[in-house]
């Protein structure tokens, strides 16, 4: 007997005929003698809906109201599921974040998991026949305020890793609209091959370089907790599964548990980024502090950072990236730290993308980088900013040659399959 959790993706819930669907992977597991807690998203589309309502009932909203709103998507489908589990003869209750609890930051619209109690679950694992827990995921509560929270888009991967963590789960299944983590996004290039395995430490890479397939943060968790996730689809029917079996799947796990090391594990790229460059800014000591201070104190995460070299001794050229989102609020913040700077002009672009080349092989092998820079040079692609780390280096290019550019690292790397 195993401890799961079994978290599923909208697409998973979309309807309930897919519910039932997921009913009945969720029955599978609990007649194999499991106990199980299930953490669910809203149904496909539902979340955008209801952002878009808070949008439309006032473009400047209160965000505690707009917690109130969207966290309503995940109240509707855990009761669902619970109802069609008992109707199949599964003992099911649904948990709202407010009555695990799962205590959140007060950072609405964004909040951080603190605390998740898990208790109930397990108490109720013991004294009623394993009944399923079914948590509603993306909302937790403010335990000072006792308001409801939110915890970002894509965040009830972030709720099933931290209800995974509280009761002590041996494995965090995550059902999802793909068989797995792939090389790249398969929807952008259909020869990218499941993974049988990725470090977190790469998987963090990917989320955080564009690959939505995982939370960010949920991999974070995931890494200090170390609760070991298993990405697998939820359309494969139940039935179909054999239980003795290894299904198709992408287990995300520490790195001394993966044998084979290939030198590129995937390839990520994101159009949420732009471009600002801030020309002829005098080049002295205490530059850089004065345009990254004011960014900071925004709140606006700087990306990549490029000076070029001074040619007059004098002045210089600065160019470094924010997220699109932010794109206008950093102009103007600069625009109001102009004086104090001293720059002659600043100019951006928003049609940029990021791709990004991710590897923990990388840390032992020289010139990866440089095989990069040749072959998007060969098919005409400028590259205007780089940055590198360990064990990934990212590239801006414009927009429009994001796609032809994964696609070529992607065969350049040996990914193809
Ligand atoms: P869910 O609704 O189940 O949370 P998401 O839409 O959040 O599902 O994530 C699954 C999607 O992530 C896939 O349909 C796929 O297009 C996309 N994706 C992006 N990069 C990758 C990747 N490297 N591997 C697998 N899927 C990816
Ligand atoms: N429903 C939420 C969203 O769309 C949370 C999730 O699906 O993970 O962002
Ligand atoms: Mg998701």
């Amino acid at each position: 007997m195993a401890r799961l959790v079994m978290k599923f993706g909208g697409t998973s819930v979309a309807d309930i005929d897919r519910i039932r669907n997921v009913a009945r992977h969720v029955k599978r597991e609990y007649d194999a003698g499991h106990e199980v807690a299930v953490v669910l998203s809203a149904m496909a589309g539902k979340t955008n809906e209801l952002v878009a309502w808070c949008r439309e009932a006032a473009l400047l909203h209160d965000a505690r109201e707009y917690d109130a709103v969207v966290s309503s998507g995940e109240q509707v489908t855990a009761g669902l599921l619970a109802i069609v589990l008992q109707d199949i003869g599964v003992p099911a209750r649904s948990w709202q974040g407010w009555q695990l609890p799962i205590y959140t930051s007060n950072a609405h619209g964004s909040a951080r998991i603190v605390e998740v109690n898990g208790a109930e679950l397990i108490k109720r694992f013991a004294e009623r026949n394993r009944e399923v827990g079914v948590v509603a995921g993306f909302q937790g509560v403010h335990k000072e305020t006792g308001r409801i929270t939110t915890l970002g888009r894509g965040g009830s991967d972030t709720s099933a890793v931290a209800v995974a963590a509280a009761i002590h789960a041996d494995r965090c299944d995550i059902y999802t609209d793909v068989d797995g983590i792939y090389t790249t996004d398969p929807r952008i290039v259909p020869r990218a091959h499941r993974l049988d395995r990725i470090a977190f430490e790469e998987m963090l890479e990917m989320a955080s370089l564009g690959a939505k397939v995982m939370q960010v943060r949920s991999i974070e968790l995931a890494m200090v907790h170390k609760v070991r996730i298993f990405v697998r689809s939820s359309f494969d029917k139940p039935e179909d599964i054999d239980p003795s079996g290894t299904p198709p799947g992408t287990l995300i796990c520490a790195e001394e548990e993966i044998v084979e090391q290939e030198v590129v594990t995937g390839i990520a790229y994101t159009k949420d980024e732009a471009q600002i460059s801030i020309r002829r800014v005098q080049d002295k000591p205490g530059v850089a502090a004065a345009i990254f201070g004011p960014l900071a104190e925004a709140n606006i995460n700087v990306d990549m950072i490029v000076q070029n070299v001074s040619e007059d001794g004098l002045t210089t050229d600065i160019t470094f990236t924010v997220p699109a989102a932010d794109y206008q609020r950093a102009c103007a913040v600069l625009e109001t730290a102009r004086s104090n700077v001293g720059f002659k002009s600043l100019d951006g672009a928003n049609d940029v993308a990021k791709v990004s080349v991710i590897g923990i092989g990388m840390r032992s092998h020289a010139g990866v980088a440089a095989k990069a820079f040749q072959a998007l040079a060969d098919r005409g692609i400028n590259i205007r900013a780089i940055s590198t780390s360990e064990i990934k280096f990212s590239l801006l290019i414009d927009a429009d040659a994001a796609e032809l550019a994964v696609r070529r690292l992607h065969s350049l790397y040996g990914l193809d399959k």
